[in-house]
């Protein structure tokens, strides 16, 4: 299948083949159609499926087809994309402009952390296409300085993150805003119940497709624990990082503290390093973005929620410096390597306080976890995945509350434990002889090179 057969716009078609996309990804392919067809649609689909090019494109294929004035020469809101975060908001905006390059359409990106200023301008010159998270979109709404009364299409992005953060009651009161005539389309990693109920409120005999199942992660991606004491993931990291000091690597940690004090240990180490978390204005948490992306920092350290939506290409390795307390979030995470088909490593830093949490992440997955001592970082403690494995002391706030959200779903099904870790003796292996030199076992993993940016660290 090729866009061309989609039916796409040839000044689309144009974009996407400067942009290098060859080929539609399986939920494009699978979501085009409908949405060209005016359905309302529901896609199960993560971020790294290609989903934002799923509604993108038939959003801008339909608004280029009909552009309007609203009589006094100003272009009304047409279409309002809803996202959970800043940072997705902002992406999905350049990848509209990226796409919609050679039509005439204009778009504007509206979240909190920022001034009104930029944002009541360009509401005020008029836009057709709206990105925004709901808080400050309601606070344009109480304002009036936003009209949202002849929005043709409206996107939820990310719903189920969206629910998760508490946002129902704005989403409420947007979709009160707009039109009953319109079309809308969903995306969500998963449809939990209360995304159907939401649907089932507020779409119209929606389509439903899905090309990944839910809470599955890429199988080009492959899952390596690294089991090793609390005191000595810090070392453990250096030594991950020091296999190739070149490569960009994403590393997560579950609390803002955690982030903060790890980058400070990568600096002394000589590593370039930034967070990116909740307690960074706005501000700094694109420069930080944005100096990973340009290779200014090698190791972008970020907690859970602010990573959400990240959009970092074809990133070859993330690395887990604590498990999430939620499974579900370690998909998200891993969402970040193996996209588009390109191959990804997941590298999980494991102490035993944290074995039941890796369980449960093998038991969503249902995939192999490859367990692998690393030399002379062997654990204490081994980690303990039957049922009573001990789960980190609750001290620290868990990711989803941080956001005052709704409370984690629970992990794990009963299926069967993931991958071949359990009670298996844990192998050793020399350094430098793995994929990524850690240790890691799975023979048939190709390394795969993906250098961004000038060799910056390890000053
Ligand atoms: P998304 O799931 O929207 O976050 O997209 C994941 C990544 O895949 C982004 O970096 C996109 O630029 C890229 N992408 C989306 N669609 C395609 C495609 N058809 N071919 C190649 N890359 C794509």
């Amino acid at each position: 299948m090729s866009f061309d057969s989609l039916g796409l716009a040839p000044a689309l078609l144009r974009a996407l083949s400067e942009a290098g996309y060859e080929k539609p990804t399986p939920i494009q392919a699978a979501a085009i159609p409908e949405v060209l067809a005016g359905h309302d649609l529901m896609a199960a689909a993560q971020t790294g499926t290609g989903k934002t090019a799923a509604f993108s494109l038939p959003l801008l294929h339909r608004l280029a087809g009909e552009v309007r004035g609203d009589g006094q020469g100003r272009r009304p809101i047409r279409a309002l994309i809803l996202t959970p975060t800043r940072e997705l908001a902002a992406q999905v905006q350049d990848n509209l402009r990226d796409y919609g390059k050679y039509v005439r359409l204009s778009s504007t990106v509206i979240f909190g952390g920022v001034g009104m200023g930029n944002q009541l301008q360009a509401l005020r010159r008029g836009v057709d296409i709206v990105v925004a998270t709901p808080g400050r979109l309601i606070d344009h709404m109480q304002q009036r300085s936003v009209d949202l009364s002849k929005v043709d299409v409206l996107v939820l992005d990310e719903a189920d993150r969206m629910l998760d953060m508490g946002f129902l009651p704005a989403l409420k009161r947007i979709l009160a805003a707009v039109p009953r005539q319109r079309q809308t389309l969903l995306f969500s990693a998963t449809f939990a119940p209360e995304i159907k109920a939401l649907a089932q409120q507020f779409m119209r005999e929606p389509r439903e497709v899905s090309t990944t199942p839910a809470n599955t992660v890429a199988n080009t991606v492959t899952h390596v624990v690294h089991p090793v004491d609390a005191a000595n993931k810090r070392e453990l990291l250096l030594h991950i990082l020091a296999q190739d000091s070149r490569r960009q690597t994403l590393v997560f940690s579950r609390t803002k503290h955690g982030a903060d004090k790890l980058v400070r240990h990568l600096e002394q180490a000589g590593i370039r390093a930034a967070a990116i978390h909740g307690n960074k204005s706005q501000n700094a948490r694109t420069r930080a973005l944005s100096d990973f992306k340009t290779g200014r920092v090698t190791v972008l350290v970020a907690t859970d929620i602010a990573a959400r939506g990240i959009d970092i290409d074809q990133l070859p390795v993330v690395i887990n410096f604590d498990l999430p307390m939620v499974a579900e979030d370690y998909v998200h995470r891993i969402g970040r390597t193996g996209r588009a088909g390109a191959e990804g490593q997941a590298i999980s830093l494991v102490s035993h306080d944290e074995s039941g949490l890796l369980r449960d992440i093998g038991r969503l997955l249902k995939t192999d976890l490859s367990i692998n001592n690393v030399e002379g970082y062997e654990p204490s403690t081994p980690l303990r995945l039957d049922a009573g494995a001990p789960r980190p002391k609750q001290q620290q706030r868990q990711p989803r509350s941080q956001q005052g959200g709704g409370q984690g779903r629970p992990g794990g099904n009963g299926a069967r434990q993931g991958g071949n870790g359990g009670g298996r003796p844990p192998s050793h292996r020399p350094h430098g002889h793995s994929a990524a030199g850690t240790g890691e076992s799975t023979g048939s993993h190709k390394r795969r090179r993906q250098r961004r940016g000038p060799a910056t660290n390890k000053a």
